[in-house]
């Protein structure tokens, strides 16, 4: 059975870099009937935030990405200390001594000599001697001890992987202070919990490869994993400084509509076509992680908006019937104010504007030039209350009496009547007005 899972931190809020790893890990799990896990990954205890924990659930349900389980990395800790007990008996797992600044400047000199900053193992070369002296200054970390041998795999998306492990240091697997790191309990998870495929960053690849090695170490079966490509700006350029401004509430907070977000996530970076999918099962139906490409993938944030304005322009008014309620709209005037506003907001607070428009009477626009037409036309306006038919007629009696026609004819009247060049049909606003504007 395929199982799946999305992997956050709560240390912050999600947005839509996160977004694209959490649908194709539930995409996957979905389209095979499988189970996909929303694993918390909290071995921080400074940084991982329970606000944090909860929001992450909230935008996930309000994208409808639903979990078949929740997993907490913090309530395993003890499983972690077995395994990485395990790895000291097999001869895997060695500690080590240095310092943060004692490995910069290893770092540094590698560096200078032109050499990649690989950990040099120095620490396997300590004596017992050596060790029990260290120990008395300071706590060890613990590293895993790669087998220098090349790593490969078949990526997802990537390919045919090969990563020399001695270009990588041995991770650190423990830190000073005991804290596991999420290296080692995102593996034990894997394993224990049968994960069965990875999708996640390509900033995970050389994660991956020592994660291949530590999977193996502790006698487990190694994933299917794929690496989708990072998200960049419109111009290219990197994106991971603005994602604090791309996070899914806040896109939620101006109008993005569930459905639009997805749609444009799930296609997005791939050859199939960007195309509004009303329900999650479609989105499924369509998706296929092959379809992904390595390049780095261009997000615009401006994207959302047509398919969110597309997507409501669709939605039936049982739809909108609380929101249009919310805002005052009279229940017998709900159907036809949906019918005309449908097709001209962005976001559903637009309709506010319409609503305030028609019930409260607009700014009239009007040009110099067209003030007396307009004066005239308004004393021709036949008495409430107004239906379908009151535009066609009333222009057809204003068009008799004036010679106007074509545009020159309507877009004064529409610009008087709306205040707005642009809007639904006047056949449908006219039933609409609670309140003529007052012409100055
Ligand atoms: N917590 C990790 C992250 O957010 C999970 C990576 C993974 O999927 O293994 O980067």
């Amino acid at each position: 059975m395929t199982v799946t899972r999305f992997a956050p931190s709560p240390t912050g809020f999600l947005h839509v870099g996160n977004l694209r790893t959490a649908l194709f890990n539930y995409m996957i799990a979905r389209k095979s009937g499988g189970t996909f896990i929303l694993r918390l990954d909290d071995t921080d205890p400074e940084r991982s935030k329970q606000e944090y924990a909860d929001a992450i659930k909230e935008d996930l349900e309000w994208l409808g990405l639903t979990w078949d389980r929740v997993e907490k990395q913090s309530d395993r800790l003890e499983r972690y200390a077995d395994a990485a007990d395990q790895m000291r008996a097999s001869g895997r797992l060695y500690e080590a001594f240095e310092t943060p600044t004692e490995l910069d400047l290893k770092r540094k000199k590698q560096l200078n000599m032109g050499r990649p900053p690989v950990y040099d193992r120095a620490a396997l070369a300590l004596t017992d001697a050596d060790k029990t002296r260290l120990r008395a200054e300071r706590s060890p970390h613990w590293r895993f001890l790669l087998n220098h041998q090349r790593i490969e795999w078949t990526d997802g998306i990537l390919g045919d992987i090969s990563i020399d492990a001695a270009s990588v240091s041995d991770p650190v697997l423990i830190r000073g202070d005991g804290q596991v790191l999420y290296t080692i309990a995102s593996v034990v998870d894997d394993t224990d919990m049968g994960v069965t495929h990875v999708v996640r960053g390509s900033d995970h690849v050389t994660n991956t490869a020592t994660q291949i090695q530590i999977i193996q170490a502790l006698d487990g079966k190694v994933p299917e994993f794929a690496h989708h490509s990072l998200l960049t700006g419109p111009q290219g350029e990197a994106l991971s400084k603005r994602l604090g401004t791309l996070a899914l509430r806040d896109l939620r907070a101006r109008g993005v509509q569930p459905m639009a977000l997805l749609s444009h996530m799930a296609r997005l970076g791939s050859s199939d076509p960007i195309e509004l999918c009303t329900s999650l099962d479609e989105l499924i139906e369509g998706f296929d992680l092959s379809h992904f490409g390595a390049a780095p993938t261009k997000f615009d944030e401006a994207d959302l908006f047509p398919l969110t304005a597309r997507y409501l322009a669709g939605l039936p008014l049982e739809a909108v019937a609380e929101q249009l309620a919310a805002i005052g709209v009279p229940q017998d005037l709900a159907p036809a104010f949906w019918a005309a506003v449908r097709e001209n907001i962005t976001v559903l607070d637009d309709m506010k504007d319409w609503w305030q428009l028609f019930s409260k009477g607009a700014q009239p626009v009007i040009a110099d030039e067209d003030r007396e037409f307009v004066a005239q036309a308004f004393a021709m306006l036949p008495p409430k209350p107004y239906d379908a038919n009151t535009w066609a007629n009333w222009t057809k009696a204003v068009k008799e009496a004036t010679g106007r026609k074509g545009r020159g004819l309507f877009m004064p009247l529409r610009l008087a009547l709306t205040g707005r060049a642009k809007g639904p049909e006047m056949a449908d606003v006219m039933p609409l007005l609670q309140v003529l504007p007052k012409l100055a």
